[in-house]
């Protein structure tokens, strides 16, 4: 049975909120003169600590980064390697789910239990899923088969 709930951005809990008003923040960062579609993400540390990104485009494409693995990657070189949970935050149509690469570099450092608060800056709903609900049966080399 899959946990995922959507609601209101508004209907979020206080640190959840914090949260994706940090990726908002961070979005306005973007660099997107190529696709012009602005995402920010806020990954949590276990204590409380925030890191942010935004996506980066690049002309030749192959090198765009995208918010999360800019926060991800910003995290990991300041020394922290756990996190309890990620806001990734755009707008337009639909909601900003993690592409399949930030999923797996997640996977890398998270837990499946991640918290991921995905939300619509525009319509102002929101998406919250485990990072085991994006990404079930993960590769990692250390778990093996079923
Ligand atoms: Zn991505």
């Amino acid at each position: 049975m899959s946990a995922v709930q959507r609601l209101r951005a508004e209907q979020l809990e206080p640190a959840d909120r914090r949260l994706l008003d940090t990726a908002a923040d961070y979005r306005g960062r973007a660099y997107t003169p190529y696709s012009n579609y602005q995402v920010g993400a806020a990954l949590r540390t276990p204590e409380g600590k925030t890191y942010g990104g935004c996506n980066i485009e690049n002309a030749a494409y192959g090198p765009t980064n995208c918010a999360e693995r800019t926060a991800v990657f910003k995290a990991v070189s300041e020394g922290d390697r756990r996190f309890s949970a990620i806001a990734v935050v755009g707008g337009g149509a639909g909601f900003p789910y993690p592409c399949g690469v930030c999923r797996q570099v997640l996977s890398e450092f998270a837990r499946p239990d991640l918290r991921v608060i995905m939300a619509n800056l525009d319509t102002g709903e929101a998406v919250i899923a485990t990072l085991a609900d994006l990404l079930p049966f993960s590769f990692a080399l250390e778990k093996g088969g079923l």
